[in-house]
C-alpha cells in the first residue's frame, strides 16, 4: 500500500526541485516514545480513545488515559490502530 500524494500539479517554476511544494503532513514513519499521547480508531469501554506509552519496543505498553488500564500490543497492531496520530503533552 502505497500512500504518495498526488503528483504535483506543474508551477512552472524553474526552481520547483529546490523545495517540495506540497508537502503531506508528515507521512514519514512516526515516532513514538514514552509519554506520548496516541489516539486509537478504537474506543475503550470505558469511553476514552487515548493512551499513554508506557513502553516501546517489540510491543507497546499502552495505559488508557480514561480508566489507567494497562494493556500491552504488538507494535504492528499498535501502529494500526493509532493510526499515526500522536499527542505530545
Ligand atoms: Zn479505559
Amino acid at each position: 500500500m502505497q500512500q504518495h500524494a498526488a503528483p504535483e500539479t506543474s508551477t512552472q517554476a524553474a526552481e520547483a526541485k529546490t523545495t517540495p511544494a506540497s508537502q503531506p503532513s508528515q507521512v514519514a514513519q512516526p515516532k513514538y516514545q514514552v509519554g506520548d499521547i496516541v489516539r486509537m480508531k478504537k474506543k475503550h469501554p470505558c469511553g476514552s480513545f487515548t493512551w499513554e506509552i508506557l513502553r516501546t519496543g517489540m510491543d507497546f505498553r499502552l495505559k488508557c488515559t480514561g480508566c489507567g488500564h494497562v494493556i500491552m500490543l504488538e507494535r504492528k497492531k499498535f501502529e494500526k490502530m493509532s493510526r499515526g496520530m500522536v499527542e505530545h503533552l
